[in-house]
């Protein structure tokens, strides 16, 4: 996909849903093509709504998302898709297929046949060995199941990647490996990535951007130095408090 097809822009996007229940409220954004964001949040911010309407899981009330500078829904949505890589939060495996069919879903579906190779190498990208390829979701430990959703997420070679909480259930030591590995498949790649999270250190340590979401807003939206500097508001500084005084209780444990 060239370069300049793989940002993402917000026009005002506004989400309601029935009942009134504004998720999304007036956004606008744009992700620049290489770049890594994080969007972090309280549960019920908003983030997963706004994550679904860059690949139109979730049409808007308001508003228009382009991808590459063209609207989302000037073409049809499986094409879109293809473009678009996206690991969904608990990951969402297919529990009766073997993890190579649950790979290659989104290569059957754009009608590629004899896709075993293809498989072999997507497992390899996300450092799995293809023997795992047989195997059913059910077993495999929880960072194995992640790593086959990136996999699934990268079958079509899209140039855009969102993450919807991918590491939400995975201890810590799991969850470090997997964020760097995704860090490094990022610029390996030259991928766009958008990653939803509520860890604020994962964000700063991951992301080139951070983005505060609250209510719907956009309240902060940062490098992450800026953050820590003090710089993103309100928002941003209550969640960089957290991460910052645990490191902070850490380095004095070491003194
Ligand atoms: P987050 O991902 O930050 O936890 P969500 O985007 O999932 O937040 O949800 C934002 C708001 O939209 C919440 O109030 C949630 O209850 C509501 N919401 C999300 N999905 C739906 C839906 N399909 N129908 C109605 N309300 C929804
Ligand atoms: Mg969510």
């Amino acid at each position: 996909m060239p370069e300049q097809s793989r940002s993402v822009t917000f026009k005002n996007v506004s989400k309601v849903w029935p009942g009134g229940v504004k998720a999304v409220d007036g956004v606008s954004l744009e992700v620049a093509a290489g770049s890594f964001v994080a969007l972090v949040g309280a549960s019920g911010s908003g983030k997963s709504t706004l994550l679904k309407m860059v690949n139109r899981l979730i049409e808007p009330s308001e508003g228009q998302v382009l991808v590459g500078g063209e609207p989302v829904d000037a073409g049809p949505a499986p094409e879109l898709r293809r473009r678009i890589g996206y690991v969904f939060q608990n990951v969402g495996l297919f529990p009766h297929m073997r993890v190579g069919e649950n790979v290659a879903i989104g290569l059957r579906l754009a009608g590629e046949k004899d896709s075993a190779r293809r498989v072999a190498e997507l497992l390899e990208l996300v450092e799995l060995s293809p023997e795992m390829a047989t195997r059913i979701p059910d077993a495999l430990s929880g960072g194995q199941r992640q790593r086959v959703g990136v996999a699934r997420a990268l079958a079509t070679g899209p140039g855009i990647l969102l993450m919807d909480e991918p590491f939400g259930a995975l201890d810590p030591v799991t969850r470090d490996g997997l964020g760097k590995a995704i860090r490094a498949l990022h610029d390996r790649m030259g991928l766009t990535t958008i990653l939803v999270t509520h860890d604020m250190a994962e964000a700063l340590l991951l992301a080139d951007r951070v983005l505060v979401m609250e209510k719907g807003r956009i309240v902060a939206d940062a490098i992450p130095r800026d953050l820590l500097a003090g710089k993103g508001g309100p928002a941003a500084d209550a969640l960089v408090a957290v991460p910052r005084e645990q490191a902070h209780r850490l380095a004095e444990l070491e003194k």
